[in-house]
């Protein structure tokens, strides 16, 4: 299946599986009706969809092509190869000259003149006569031989057991023999019965528009079926990548979207958290319909992969917002004083907090002049924040040690604020660490 552009993206289709999906309609079988333009239609699918009934009939088709339904035969239909019209009445016609006057009956044989005609032609007022020579009929048996019953052309009198069946078409009148006629075969759709299927279309058109939601409602765009470079030089596909600018720092989030009837295994786990740390995205979101292994999930929570299963995939959605003034963008940073940052971050949603002391893996305490924190409901991100103020440059020394203390409690987004200036070497190994470096002439009380 092309997962670029899913055939249930389509409005359409999306209504008609939608209606599938909650069961309203059940299958889709076709029905006679002359007046429309194939001879045949899907009621239950018309009613759901406007869309001419070749259209829709081309998509019923496109959505068994791709696994979504499944097709029995329903009805072989035959239909005129002049006009298209199912409305066609089969006829008997004459085998020798094709004419349709042709009537059944016993047919007898006058032994005298071997005329050959059904019974009723001989029969007048209340004898039986020879309606060729004339002559009175004794009694059956006698003067004529019967043939049983077969069928005589009134046209050209030829005497035929089986006529020629042909179609007569009720539209344009044209009369097709047999094998000439045209043959449809109609099927009835219902929904797969795959489970990973159904799994995949329920999360697809119900819940993935949410979580596409849900993200832009926080401030982030949202970018499905992404693309990322990674540090290797390989180029990764995310199903989702959701991406803020916040200032100071572009917030980004990895989402992994699995659907499987199987439990979700560690391997998928690993090779999602792989891709994320390649891109050096540590914002980590997999959401597993309907559940994961143990062990997988052991691996997500040692990874920092907040991990969504089906039994709170509602919950979370159904979070309320939490208070964002200017969502995304806006004004771009420039720092002037420390209130005016804190100022700035809670705006976009952080809670600042000056001298925050935070514990280490180390076990240490570390002090950060500022640290932000905004809890999406999905994810927290943090940002730890430095403000080196020198009469020079600012040294190395000073951004190692920034540098250890967010490593030391797990904090990627790093930001550091230099007034001045930093140093040429500092610099380098900002770079290096992806720390934002703002530098300011001075700061303001
Ligand atoms: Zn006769
Ligand atoms: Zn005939
Ligand atoms: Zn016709």
């Amino acid at each position: 299946m092309d997962i670029s552009k899913p055939v249930w993206r389509d409005e359409k289709a999306a209504k008609l599986l939608g209606a599938l999906l909650s069961g309203t309609v059940v299958e889709l079988k076709p029905q006679i009706d002359p007046d429309r333009e194939m001879g045949y239609y899907y009621p239950e699918a018309a009613k759901v969809v406007s869309i001419s009934d070749k259209e829709l009939l081309a998509l019923l088709e496109s959505l068994a092509k791709a696994g979504i339904l499944e097709r029995v035969f329903s009805e072989k239909y035959i239909y005129c190869p002049q006009c298209k019209s199912l409305n066609l009445t089969p006829g008997y016609y004459c085998v020798k000259c094709g004419s349709g006057r042709i009537v059944r009956g016993r047919v007898l044989v006058h032994t005298v003149c071997q005329y050959a005609g059904v019974e009723e032609e001989f029969s007048r007022s209340g004898k039986m006569v020879c309606p060729k020579c004339y002559q009175e009929l004794r009694s059956t048996g006698q003067d004529a031989t019967s043939l049983g019953v077969l069928r005589k052309c009134r046209d050209c009198g030829e005497v035929f057991g089986h006529p020629a069946i042909k179609w007569r078409c009720l539209k344009c009148g044209a009369v097709v023999p047999e094998e000439k006629a045209m043959e449809v075969d109609a099927y009835t759709y219902a929904l797969t019965k795959k489970e990973d299927m159904r799994l995949t279309l329920t999360f697809e058109m119900n819940h993935k528009p949410r979580l596409v939601k849900f993200l832009q409602e926080r401030g982030f765009e949202v970018h499905e079926n992404a693309k990322a470079k990674g540090r290797s030089g390989a180029e990764h596909m995310f199903d989702m990548l959701a991406v803020r600018d916040d200032g100071v720092v572009q917030h980004r989030i990895a989402v992994g979207i699995e659907n499987s009837a199987q439990e979700l295994g560690i391997d998928r786990v690993f090779s999602f958290d792989d891709k994320a740390y390649d891109c050096g995205i540590h914002d980590k979101i997999m959401v597993v319909v309907p559940t994961m292994k143990k062990e997988a999930e052991a691996l997500a929570d040692q990874q920092k992969i907040k991990v969504i299963q089906s039994w709170d995939l509602d919950s979370v959605l159904g979070l309320s917002l939490p208070q964002v003034e200017s969502p995304g963008v806006a004004e771009s940073f420039r720092f002037t004083s420390k209130s005016a940052l804190a100022e700035y971050l809670k705006k976009r949603g952080y809670e600042a907090e000056q001298y925050a002391v935070m514990r280490g893996k180390s076990g240490a305490d570390h002090t950060f002049d500022m640290l932000a924190t905004r809890d999406d409901g999905l994810t927290v991100h943090r940002i730890a924040i430095g403000i080196e103020v020198s009469d020079t440059a600012v040294k190395l020394d000073r951004v190692f040690e920034f540098d250890d203390k967010a490593y030391d409690c797990s904090i990627q987004d790093k930001v550091l604020i230099v007034v001045p200036v930093l140093g040429p070497e500092g610099k380098r190994f900002a770079d290096r660490q992806k720390i934002r470096v703002f530098e300011a002439k001075a700061i303001e009380p």
